[in-house]
């Protein structure tokens, strides 16, 4: 007879659970800045993300844990239609979720729902925002309220009531641990809806990184940000991995007012794909090689410019021919560049 612990101790199906939730999740890069993370306080991080930076690799595990989330929405929906209020999940002019738009489209959020008839307010629209917590982030909820103990969702909440004309939202959370539920209300306020839209403004228009949320590589922030070595990587070596080469992160590219990028070398208005792929005149914005000091521009005798770069404190230097490679003097030397 097989021996089951073999089989246990192998994995291969676990493996292959999780290879297939890796695959199935394989999307692209978002195009705009999400209301859903508007509230992060480090809006250097918010920055990278919308210039597409580094592209996180989650585990089938995180993955997974993420689609919990959202396949808990229709379900807590049906809850409340069980409870004789009114859902739309869905805007019946688009068949899609409800949206918000700002800055053109740069900045945009999608609404788990509208609905009439919450018991507290029945005549009064209410967004719907739905969110799963585990055990301890549930019992902070609860004594804290969700502004305090979760200011990220109340921000979200407020700049999709301020984008869908409503005054109310309601909250509902539910305990990945026992499946408690838990219901608040959450007013609008104008104000800080609105300073939340025009901070958005300054992240998507800013030609370089924000200030950082800190100096200390190990502040709690810092720590666990898949950014940290373009802010905290220290002198000595380049940051690893390299940030993306596409063309959020070229020097030469601007976001429009508009919702559109355009490539101020060529003069070209950039599509999403174009946008992915960048060109051989890709060009670091300068802050995501921190330790890189620019030395010199080179004209090659094939025409190719390369930007050469010493590493600060130091007598190496980089050279960049475009391409995303970063390779020193030694490296370019043996395939003839200089
Ligand atoms: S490492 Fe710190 S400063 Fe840099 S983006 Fe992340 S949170 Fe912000
Ligand atoms: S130079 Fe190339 S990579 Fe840079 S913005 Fe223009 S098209 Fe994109």
């Amino acid at each position: 007879m097989a021996n089951l612990t073999e089989f246990t101790k192998d994995n291969a199906t676990l493996n292959a659970l999780y290879e297939g939730i890796k695959a199935k999740h394989n999307e692209q890069p978002r195009r705009y800045l999400g209301g859903s993370i508007i509230g992060k306080s480090c809006a250097r991080q918010l920055w990278m993300d919308f210039r597409w930076v580094h592209f996180e690799d989650f585990d089938g595990r995180l993955l997974r844990l993420f689609e919990t989330g959202h396949l808990e929405e229709p379900r807590i929906v049906q809850n409340m239609r069980d409870a004789g209020i009114e859902v739309y999940d869905v805007d019946d002019r688009t068949g899609e979720q409800f949206g918000v738009i700002f800055h053109g489209g740069h900045f945009r959020g999608h609404a788990d729902g509208v609905a009439l008839g919450i018991l507290e307010a029945p005549k009064t629209w209410h967004l719907c925002e739905f969110k799963t917590h585990n055990d301890k982030s549930f019992k902070k909820l609860i004594n804290e309220g969700v502004e305090k103990s979760k200011p990220m969702h109340y921000a979200q909440m407020q700049v999709y009531m301020l984008g869908l004309d409503l005054t109310r939202a309601v909250y509902i959370a539910k305990n990945k641990n026992d499946d408690e539920l838990y219901v608040e209300r959450v007013k609008l306020d104008r104000a800080a809806a609105e300073s939340l839209v025009e901070r958005a403004a300054r992240i998507i228009f800013a030609n370089e990184p924000p200030m950082k949320v800190s100096e200390k590589p190990d502040w709690f922030e810092c720590k666990f940000c898949p950014y940290s070595d373009y802010c905290h990587g220290g002198t000595e070596t380049i940051p690893s991995p390299l940030p993306n080469v596409n063309c959020r992160t070229c020097i030469h590219s601007t976001p429009q007012p508009d919702g559109t990028w355009l490539c101020e070398h060529s003069n070209e208005a950039l599509s999403y794909d174009k946008q992915m792929r960048g060109c051989g005149d890709h060009r670091w914005v300068p802050q995501l090689l921190p330790n890189l000091k620019f030395v010199e521009a080179i004209e090659t005798d094939i025409g190719a410019l390369i930007v050469k770069y010493r590493l600060l404190n130091t007598d190496i230097y980089y050279f960049n021919n475009g391409n995303g490679s970063l390779v020193t003097r030694e490296e370019y030397e043996e395939v003839g560049y200089v």
